[in-house]
């Protein structure tokens, strides 16, 4: 009798089945996400996580905003279905945030020149970006400033986009290095794309003034480049409007943009994974092919969007009560991380006069560049039960009067 190939193939063997999966290298771990980890084995009770960017309040907690709790009580009485959203999301959801990010008297908006798609977050905003360039657009290259987000790189590779860098900062690491950045973008190619943290520069505190901003959005337009506006703090500068300013300055100069935006922070809805994509074109005339490649691009990862985070925001951005609920809680999440910024300065004058921690005070937003080395990242880690990312980085929110004198003395101690 012939043998059919599966006939002759020993199956019953488990030496002979050779695994796909043998050689598969380790991936390196998240330099952020991967500290969490630690930080939640370590059984010191003293421990403090200064690392990822979840807002903490003076409890040391991350709260549910009371507008979030009470939006989702009004969606337990009237959501009827769990179907699917559409592939762009909540149609209202979207035109809220269209307004929220351009403003309610929107001349992109009265022009119909905006596609928008509510995402999953703003990871999910930045890599249907980095798609849209690289697959819709044919970009190339995308300018990303040095150091930023340390997922930024990695979103953009994953899309096949060529990364250049622009330094961001200064040698001295407190303060932006400004002319050297405007030399660097006169190299940039037309059509070349370049990130821009909107506001509260992650990971260095340290923003644009108006007139910086005006520089680089001009030579922007000037060079014909596509900017990407990241936008994962609105509110947690000045307030959403004054810190939409370089992206409605841009609109309102005929600058074209892609604008990512989270509500991860100003709305606490990290773990819902809520934000949205938007694209300014010239022309309406093109707003309908760019709609439909983020239908297409969106469907082909996740297919369509989650609908609770979604909801929760929607309704509170549509109920006036909700909505100066929620603008009084970022208004406090906000005055937080201010006061203990001067705090936190004036505790390290105490503690040591090595180092003046003033910028701390200057820089904008959740995180701080600290100035401090891996080395003595690694020392606070270990010796104090203090985590801070090996960059330097601090989440100030994480600071708390019950906290404050230990962060400082161990920040003494390895300095
Ligand atoms: N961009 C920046 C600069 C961020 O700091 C973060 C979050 N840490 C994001 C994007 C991503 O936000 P989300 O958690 O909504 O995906």
């Amino acid at each position: 009798m012939p043998q059919t190939p599966t006939a002759a193939l020993d199956t019953t063997s488990p030496d002979l089945v050779e695994s796909m999966f043998e050689s598969t290298p380790t991936a390196p771990p998240d330099p952020v996400f991967g500290l969490m980890d630690l930080y939640r084995q370590d059984s010191r009770p003293n421990k403090v996580n200064l690392t990822v960017g979840v807002y903490q309040n003076e409890a040391g907690l991350t709260p549910i905003l009371d507008c979030v709790k009470q939006a989702e009580q009004l969606l337990l009485q009237r959501e009827k279905s769990k179907s699917y959203l559409p592939i762009d999301g909540l149609a209202r959801f979207n035109s809220s945030v269209a307004e929220l990010i351009y403003g309610s008297q929107s001349p992109v908006i009265e022009s119909s020149r905006l596609a928008i798609a509510q995402t999953p977050g703003g990871t999910g905003a930045l890599r249907i970006a980095a798609d849209l360039l690289r697959r819709a657009m044919g970009v190339e290259a995308i300018w990303v400033c040095q150091p930023t987000w340390a997922n930024h790189t990695q979103i953009f590779i994953a899309s096949q986009l060529q990364i250049k860098n622009y330094q961001y900062v200064n040698q001295s690491g407190n303060g932006i290095e400004f002319e050297g950045l405007v030399a660097q973008l006169q190299n940039a190619r037309p059509r070349e794309a370049i990130l821009l943290h909107t506001v509260c520069h992650n990971p260095t505190g340290f923003d644009f003034s108006d007139s910086q901003w005006d520089i680089v959005l001009q030579i922007i337009r000037e060079r014909n480049l596509i900017p990407i506006f990241d936008f994962a703090y609105q509110g947690f500068h000045r307030n959403l409007d004054d810190d939409a300013t370089p992206i409605r300055s841009h609109c309102a100069a005929g600058g074209e943009a892609i604008v990512c935006n989270s509500f991860s922070k100003n709305l606490g809805l990290y773990g819902e994974r809520v934000g949205s994509i938007s694209v300014v074109t010239a022309a309406a005339s093109s707003i309908p092919a760019v709609q439909s490649q983020l239908k297409s691009i969106i469907r082909t990862i996740y297919s369509t969007p989650p609908q609770h985070g979604g909801a929760i925001a929607e309704t509170v951005f549509g109920d006036p009560d909700l909505r100066a609920m929620w603008l009084k809680e970022l208004d406090g999440m906000r005055e937080r991380i201010a006061a203990v910024r001067t705090q936190f300065v004036a505790q390290m004058r105490k503690a040591t006069s090595k180092r003046d921690f003033q910028f701390i005070a200057e820089q904008i937003g959740m995180f701080s560049f600290s100035g401090l080395d891996a080395q003595q990242a690694i020392r606070l880690r270990k010796e104090f039960a203090i985590y801070i990312v090996e960059s330097g980085r601090i989440n100030v929110a994480g600071i708390n009067a019950g906290n404050l004198v230990q962060i400082c003395s161990a920040i003494a101690d390895v300095l």
